[in-house]
C-alpha cells in the first residue's frame, strides 16, 4: 500500500457495484483475508469483487 493509498483510503462515498449497480453496505464484512487487510466489497448481487473504491477486481 503506498503512502498516498493510506492516507485516502477511506473512502466516504457509496460504493456501488461496478457491474450491476447496487450500493454497498458501508459496514462492511470481510469475507477473505484480502478484504480484511486492504477493503473490499463482494456485490451481494452479483458477487463481483471490487476495492474500497468500487473499481472491480480481476482475478487472475
Ligand atoms: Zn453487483
Amino acid at each position: 500500500m503506498s503512502e498516498q493509498n493510506s492516507k485516502w483510503g477511506l473512502n466516504l462515498k457509496v460504493v456501488m457495484c461496478p457491474k450491476c449497480g447496487k450500493e454497498q453496505p458501508r459496514v462492511r464484512r470481510p469475507k477473505n483475508l484480502r478484504q480484511a487487510l486492504w477493503g473490499g466489497y463482494t456485490c451481494e448481487s452479483c458477487g463481483t469483487e471490487m476495492d474500497k473504491f468500487g473499481k472491480e477486481i480481476i482475478k487472475k
